[in-house]
């Protein structure tokens, strides 16, 4: 499959809201990208200018209203809800700016939780993965802490490690250091920065964050729904 190289391809994505009614607002206006197997890209734009949505129709969350989308080579056009769910838990990570972590449980329990919902029950190799990604976002003291007790940037990094369970190709981040501090921000970047380079996941980053933008290795930027610019960036090095 020629289309297998690339980990995210769209062709001609439209998505509007209140279809069929008198509010039926278009958001996004035919998006072309592709991001080819371990590219780090930022994703920048205005408020409202239609990050957020493209990222959910990306994250198969919500149909776009035409064109086509594939991940990994599967057309997400052609799959019911059951495999479309099966896509997602097993090709995608999410990181959101709230990271909506369970405060009553351990970040080792908040990190296997998406694999114990697919698998129903834990065993030792599912800790032992756990805890290895939480070694890898720096937390191995705090494996047994109920998140509630963790700091912003600690709780984003167990959100991070969370996102990497099912071994994602694809990790789409919303403002994942919207909340936070400059420095707890760039210890969390530092982190999907280290995971990309290591295990050649594909990320895209929503950023607010000019600074951070410019960490990654290519930028895209979206205005009113349009991608009104896709530029290669030569990140600073630090
Ligand atoms: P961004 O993430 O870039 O700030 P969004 O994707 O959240 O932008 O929003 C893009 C546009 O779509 C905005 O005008 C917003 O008001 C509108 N919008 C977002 N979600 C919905 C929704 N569920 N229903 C109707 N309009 C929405
Ligand atoms: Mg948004």
């Amino acid at each position: 499959m020629a289309e297998a190289a690339d980990t995210l391809r769209l062709e001609g994505v439209r998505k509007s809201y209140n279809t069929g009614t008198a509010l039926e607002t278009e958001v996004l206006h035919g998006i072309d990208l592709r991001l080819a197997r371990g590219e780090f890209a930022a994703l920048i734009g205005p408020s409202g200018s239609g990050k957020s949505t493209l990222l959910n129709v990306i994250g198969l969350l919500d149909p776009p209203n035409a064109g086509s989308l594939f991940i990994e080579g599967e057309e997400a056009g052609r799959l019911d809800d059951a495999q479309t769910t099966r896509l997602r838990g097993r090709a995608i990570g999410f990181v959101f700016q709230y990271h909506y972590l369970l405060p009553a449980f351990s970040a080792l329990e908040n990190v296997m939780m998406p694999v114990l919902a697919a698998r129903g029950r834990p065993d030792d190799e599912m800790r032992a993965t756990a805890a290895a990604l939480l070694d890898k976002v720096g937390l191995t003291r705090w494996r047994d802490q109920k998140t509630s007790k963790l700091s912003g940037g600690q709780q984003q990094r167990v959100a991070v490690a969370r996102a990497l369970a099912m071994k994602p190709a694809l990790v789409l981040a919303d403002e994942p250091t919207g909340n936070l501090d400059t420095k707890s921000a760039d210890g969390v970047f530092e982190v999907l920065r280290k995971v990309n380079r290591d295990s050649g996941t594909t990320f895209l980053i929503v950023t607010h964050d000019p600074r951070l933008a410019q960490r990654c290795d290519r930028i895209v930027e979206l205005v009113d729904g349009r991608i009104v610019s896709d530029r290669p960036n030569s990140p600073a090095s630090g």
